[in-house]
C-alpha cells in the first residue's frame, strides 16, 4: 500500500518534473532498489529507435515470420505486448483465407501488426501476386518480404503507403533492398532458424557491416531472445531486433506443448542445416527426420529435392505443431534454443528482454566507461 502511493507520487512528481531520460534513470534506480515490481516496468521503460517511430510500435521487438506459427494469435499477442507481430501469408492456404486471418487479427489488437511474404522454392506453385494483393486490399500498412528480391512487388506496396521490411541474409542484399526502395531491412545471421542463406556469416559481422554501409533503419535477426542480445544488437547499429524461435516457445505461439519443451530441454547444438545442397539452406531442429534428410545429402552425387520431399513437405510439419508428433517431420528452429529456458507470455517475454536491456545499458556498460 505504502509502496503503491509511494509510485503514484513519484509518477506524478515525474511527469510534472523531470524530461524523458530523468524519468527513466528514475524508474531504474527505484527497480534496481527493489521500490517497484517486475509488473510495473513496463509502464516506465522508454525505448525509442528509428524503428519504433517509423513503425509505431513502443518497443524495438519485431516478431519473425514464422510459418504455421504466425496466425492472429500470436502476431496480436505480440503487438498487445508492445512489439509488431507479423501474420505470415503462406500460412494460410489462400489469399482470401488471409484477408479473413488479418480481419481476425484487427479484432484481437488495435496495434500495428505486419504480414510476411516469403518468395522461397515451395512444392506447389503460390499465386504471389494475389497473396501481395490481398495484402494491400486488407489495408495492411507493414509487410515484410524474405527469399528473393521483393522489386516485382514494390510499386503496389508502395502507392498502398506499405513499409517494406525486406530480410536480407548477406550485406550485397542489404543493400540493393535500400537501392530498390525498401523501407527498412532485417539482417539475418547464420545462427538464425529458417533459411541463413549460403555465406554463413553471423550477426557479430554481419550488423556493424550493415551499420557502416546502410543509410536505412534495420533490424538485426537470428540468435536473439533475452536482453543481452538487444544491447548488443542496439550496440552493433541496429534498431531494433527480430525474434522467431524465442517467439515459438511463449504461452501463445499455437504450437503443441511437446515441442515447446523439446526447445526448452535444447542446447546451442540442437539445429541441422539441410538443404545445402540444393542451396536453399534452412535450420531446423534437430531430430531424427533433420538428421535423415542430412544423411541422403551426405550421399555420393547430385541430390534431387524429390530425394527429401516426403520428409520435409511443410504439411507434416504443421502435422508435428498440432500434435506433438516430434518426429512427424521438420520444423525451423535457431541456436537461440540453447539459451531458452521457459515458456512465458509474449508480454512477459518483451516486458522482461527490455527491462533486462535497460539495465545493461544503464548499468554495466555505462559503469564500464565512468
Ligand atoms: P513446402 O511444403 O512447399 O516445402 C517444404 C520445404 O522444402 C520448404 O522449406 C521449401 O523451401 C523447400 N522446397 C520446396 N521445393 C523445393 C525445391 N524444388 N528445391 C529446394 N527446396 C525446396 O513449404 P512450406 O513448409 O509449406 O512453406 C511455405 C514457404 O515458407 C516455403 O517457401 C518455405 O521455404 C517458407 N518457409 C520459411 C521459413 C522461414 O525461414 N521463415 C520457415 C518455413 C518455411
Amino acid at each position: 500500500m505504502k509502496a503503491t502511493l509511494f509510485y503514484h507520487i513519484v509518477l506524478g512528481l515525474c511527469i510534472e518534473n523531470a524530461g524523458q531520460r530523468e524519468f527513466g534513470t528514475l524508474m531504474t534506480f527505484l527497480r534496481l532498489n527493489g521500490i517497484l515490481r517486475a509488473k510495473s516496468i513496463r509502464v516506465f521503460i522508454v525505448m525509442r529507435t528509428r524503428i519504433t517511430e517509423s513503425l509505431g510500435i513502443e518497443f524495438p521487438i519485431v516478431q519473425g515470420g514464422m510459418q504455421w506459427v504466425g496466425i492472429a494469435e500470436m502476431a496480436s499477442a505480440v503487438s498487445n505486448a508492445g512489439g509488431l507481430g507479423i501474420l505470415t501469408g503462406l500460412t494460410q492456404p489462400s489469399p482470401e483465407d488471409l484477408v479473413s486471418e488479418i480481419k481476425r487479427c484487427r479484432e484481437m489488437t488495435d496495434k500495428p501488426f505486419a504480414v510476411n511474404l516469403t518468395i522461397l522454392p515451395t512444392i506447389k506453385p503460390v499465386p504471389y501476386q494475389e497473396y501481395a494483393q490481398a495484402i494491400v486490399d486488407s489495408g495492411i500498412k507493414i509487410v515484410e518480404t524474405a527469399g528473393r528480391n521483393p522489386e516485382p512487388f514494390l510499386p503496389l506496396f508502395k502507392n498502398a503507403g506499405i513499409q517494406v521490411i525486406h530480410k536480407c541474409t548477406s550485406i550485397r542484399h542489404a543493400l540493393k533492398a535500400e537501392k530498390i526502395g525498401c523501407d527498412m531491412v532485417s539482417v539475418d545471421g547464420f545462427e538464425c532458424a529458417g533459411h541463413p542463406g549460403e555465406d554463413d556469416v553471423t550477426n557479430m559481422i554481419l550488423l556493424p557491416l550493415a551499420a557502416q554501409r546502410l543509410n536505412i533503419p534495420f533490424l538485426a535477426s537470428g540468435g536473439l531472445g533475452d536482453g543481452k542480445g538487444l544491447a548488443a544488437a542496439l550496440a552493433m547499429g541496429a534498431d531494433g531486433i527480430n525474434m522467431g524461435t524465442r517467439f515459438m516457445v511463449t504461452q501463445e505461439a499455437p504450437i503443441h506443448e511437446n515441442v515447446k519443451r523439446k526447445m526448452v530441454e535444447a542446447t546451442e547444438l540442437d539445429t541441422s542445416l539441410i538443404y545445402r545442397t540444393l542451396r536453399n539452406t534452412a535450420r531446423v531442429f534437430k531430430n531424427s527426420v533433420a538428421e535423415q534428410v542430412v544423411e541422403v545429402e551426405s550421399k555420393p552425387g547430385e541430390t534431387q529435392f524429390e530425394d527429401i520431399q516426403s520428409l520435409v513437405q511443410g504439411a507434416k510439419g504443421r502435422e508435428l505443431f498440432d500434435t506433438g508428433d516430434l518426429d512427424k517431420g521438420i520444423w525451423s528452429a535457431g541456436m537461440i534454443v540453447g539459451l531458452i529456458d521457459d515458456i512465458p507470455t509474449c508480454n512477459e517475454l518483451i516486458t522482461r528482454i527490455v527491462a533486462e536491456a535497460e539495465e545493461i545499458i544503464k548499468q554495466r556498460l555505462l559503469s564500464a566507461v565512468s
